[in-house]
């Protein structure tokens, strides 16, 4: 049994799904935070368990063959990328074993008819929105980066690997305005100073920029020089202040005021266009949301006659991605202005076979289905990390669909609601993860399921 201060030698054998090594000793289970799989380490034991432990690395005895020297700087400190010092093909089997051995633990399934998992061809500079914190270090310099792992301490740093390039060069435009015009960072411990985020985001289609200063009051004095400023990057679309005046960690307030420019970019994935605003959800890896959502385009099978239900739709990018080749798609979810954005995205792109409707899941499906029986050819599921309720899943079991494709982030959740309908008359037919979050520990899969 080991205590506290021991000191140990471990080869690292696997990784947690928070991207810690793991490795044994005499049997006993110890994790090592920015150990890969591979190396052998020593390391010293901070906290000690029953049946397992935490291991602080104090040395690589013998680097793992797919430990690779990480691009940033920062990747150890920071709390964005878990497992940048894995190699990238590494990464993506480590994130196919994660859904595996989820489906095979949770899931019961013993043959799991997996795809080959789709990663990125240059897996970096592939986010298209950022959010900086802004402060001050014990110095009382402005600064902004990203949070350490876990907490709120900034980590100067203006050139993320993840985000696009020009982060950096508006980063510097607005601190350097912020200086020279005695602005003030938010502090989050007294409430005080005026700059809390700054907000980016990057059509990776269109070019086009949008810039959103999220602040601790109703406007920001001299703007008009930041402005002159921004609306010089080529790009440059959008150029708004947030107010966000509430004590929390939420990052976005309700009110946007435009100061330069449109009050939206815009961005396409695959034909479909969309109005991106600063509050609108859009998922934040444009090239891998196209492979998903036409992994789901071909799960779905579609002729053009079927009629299709898209559950937790958000701002309806997979309904009317969809809706191109089937003859109806409704699209559930719960956030009102999410379905104010697929409505109106609807519009803008001239489809007239997708509505939509407000609501939760597990409650405007069973509805829909009593009052108006309605029916559905292919049901496809995107839920958050909880899953789906079961109520929801015995609702479409009652619809019998011919074809069901569960698109996933989570896939412990994944798992348990692909078992319950395999119970109820489903088979799992494909499986194909899709790496949208290169260098961090998050994988997204999609699983195909045929009515028996
Ligand atoms: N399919 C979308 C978004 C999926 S994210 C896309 O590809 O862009 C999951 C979505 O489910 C979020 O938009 C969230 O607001 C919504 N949601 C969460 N709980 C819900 C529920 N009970 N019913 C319907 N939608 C829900």
């Amino acid at each position: 049994m080991y205590k506290k201060n021991d000191v140990v030698e471990l080869l690292i054998e696997d990784m947690s799904h928070e991207g810690s090594g793991i490795g044994k000793a005499d049997g006993y289970t110890i994790f090592v935070k920015d150990a890969v799989i591979g190396d052998k380490v020593e390391v010293k034991i901070i906290k000690a368990k029953k049946n397992y432990g935490y291991g602080r690395l104090m040395k690589i005895i013998q680097p793992s063959s797919w430990r690779v020297e990480p691009v940033c700087p920062y990747a150890k400190q920071c709390g964005g990328c878990q497992i940048q010092m894995l190699d990238y093909t590494k990464q993506l089997e480590f994130k196919e074993n994660m859904i595996r051995n989820n489906l095979k633990r949770i899931g019961g399934f013993e043959e799991i008819p997996f795809e080959a998992m789709l990663g990125m061809e240059e897996p970096f500079r592939y986010r298209n929105k950022a959010q900086f914190p802004v402060g001050t270090d014990k110095e009382g310099n402005l600064i902004t980066g990203f949070y350490a792992g876990r907490t709120h301490a900034i980590i100067p740093n203006r050139e993320c690997y993840l985000g696009v390039e020009v982060n950096q060069q508006i980063l510097d435009i607005v601190l350097g305005f912020m200086e020279e015009n005695q602005i003030t960072a938010y502090d989050e411990q007294t409430g005080k100073g005026l700059v809390r985020h700054v907000l980016i985001r990057y059509g990776f289609t269109s070019k086009e920029i949008m810039v959103c200063l999220v602040v601790n009051g109703s406007s920001v004095p001299h703007a008009d020089i930041l402005v002159e400023r921004l609306e010089k990057i080529p790009g440059m679309a959008s150029i708004s202040i947030n107010v966000n005046t509430k004590r929390s960690n939420v990052i976005l307030g309700d009110q946007v005021k435009v100061l330069w420019g449109s009050s939206y970019i815009q961005d396409s994935i695959g034909d479909v266009l969309f109005q991106i605003s600063p509050l609108s959800f859009y998922q934040v890896n444009p090239v891998q949301t196209k492979v998903l959502y036409e992994k789901a385009m071909e799960y779905a099978g579609l002729q053009g006659e079927e009629t299709v239900w898209d559950l937790y739709c958000g701002i309806g990018t997979i309904s009317l991605f969809l809706s191109q080749k089937a003859k109806k798609v409704y699209g559930v979810e719960i956030v009102p202005q999410a379905i104010e954005d697929a409505r109106h995205n609807a519009k803008l792109n001239g489809i007239e076979n997708a509505e939509f409707f407000v609501g939760k899941a597990e409650e405007v499906l069973p509805e829909q289905y009593e009052k108006n029986h309605v029916h559905a050819d292919v049901i496809v599921v995107d839920p958050p990390r909880k899953g789906c309720e079961e109520s929801l899943l015995d609702t479409m079991v009652q619809m019998a669909p011919e074809r069901i494709v569960y698109v996933s982030c989570d896939s412990a959740t994944l798992a348990r609601d692909l078992k319950y309908l395999c119970q109820k008359g489903y088979e799992l037919v494909k499986v194909c993860g899709v790496d949208q979050f290169c260098q961090t520990v998050h994988v997204e899969s999609v699983c195909l399921l045929l009515k028996k």
